[in-house]
């Protein structure tokens, strides 16, 4: 069994327009934006990481605005749900200042005897604010929600799948403890992690298979502490039959990645080097940084991309 995964790294979905993305994460939900990049497979298109101060690992939410890209349909094989942690007691904040910004599908629920409320991003995504301690997390503030209400980071991720018994063993193969069943639902969680440290398995046998696009996760990674405990985890996914990508330098971490059983893309990401290896903490986010191999091309990239609001 592998020991060395710590949680949540960060989740990767796309999205239609950008400065509507960005405006909902830095303004709507508060965090900081703490990387502006490109995708290292489309540089036309930014790649987006928003988070607390310095993008904790188990803190980053990364986007793929894509422009007009149509919506994605929801259903089994993919993250049907992403669940950032609030503090205590911060429920009523949210529901209000959701509403005033005119967030749809805001609705009250209560999953394992946790409050949570769900909601959906701009282009339909899958969203809950889940009341959680603050485990020695703390929220962005530079944005104007307070220490006090402000997002911690994740809580973890909710997959809908037409049956869930393989990623279940895989989850548990990772380090994950099987926990309650509430209705459909089926909880992993482990231990001496990062707090982002829940799966919520939803079994839908009937739904229809999701239809990737705008408002879709596009994968969902698992922290690692550094390359060594990156190249254990490889070594025993491959020795179990999954096929895993070679280690892919993403400049602020190392990322393998594999298809699992139920339809969602996994990635395993280190936590180093950190989104401040190439900008100071106190201007993360504010420049757009390009992988070497597109610095030659930065003038006709930056005439591409769309300005962004700070
Ligand atoms: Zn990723």
């Amino acid at each position: 069994m592998i020991t060395d995964i710590k949680g949540l790294h960060h989740v990767t979905s796309m999205a239609a327009d950008a400065n509507t993305n960005n405006d909902f994460f830095t303004q709507t939900l508060g965090m900081r934006r703490v990387k502006k990049t490109v995708n290292f497979d489309a540089p036309e298109v930014y790649h987006l990481y928003y988070g607390d101060e310095v993008g904790t690992p188990g803190s980053v939410m990364t986007y793929f605005p894509f422009g007009r890209m149509p919506s994605g349909r929801r259903g089994v094989g993919e993250v049907g749900v992403t669940e950032f942690a609030v503090p205590k007691g911060s429920l009523g904040f949210w529901r209000e200042h959701l509403a005033a910004q005119g967030v749809t599908g805001i609705a009250d629920g209560k999953d394992f005897g946790e409050a949570r409320l769900n909601f959906a991003g701009p282009d339909g995504d899958g969203f809950a604010l889940v009341e959680t301690e603050e485990r020695g997390r703390a929220a962005w503030t530079g944005n104007g929600i307070g220490s006090d209400v402000g997002v911690l980071g994740f809580n973890g991720a909710r997959f809908s799948l037409r049956n869930a018994d393989a990623t279940g063993e895989l989850l548990e193969f990772m380090g994950y403890q099987k926990s309650e069943t509430d209705g459909n639902v089926t909880r992993y969680l482990i231990e001496g992690g990062n707090a982002a440290d829940t799966i919520d398995l939803e079994e839908l046998p009937d739904a229809p298979a999701a239809g990737g696009g705008a408002g879709s996760v596009h994968h969902i990674a698992f922290a690692v502490e550094d390359r060594a405990a990156q190249l254990r985890v490889r070594q025993a996914l491959m020795d179990t039959g999954y096929q895993v990508t070679p280690v892919i330098d993403r400049d602020y971490f190392w990322a393998i990645y594999f298809r699992t059983p139920g339809g969602v893309l996994f990635e395993i990401a280190t936590n180093e080097p950190g989104f401040n290896r190439d900008e100071d903490t106190a201007h993360l986010g504010e420049a757009l940084k390009l992988p070497s191999r597109y610095e030659p091309h930065r003038t006709q990239i930056e005439q591409i991309l769309p300005k962004l609001a700070a």
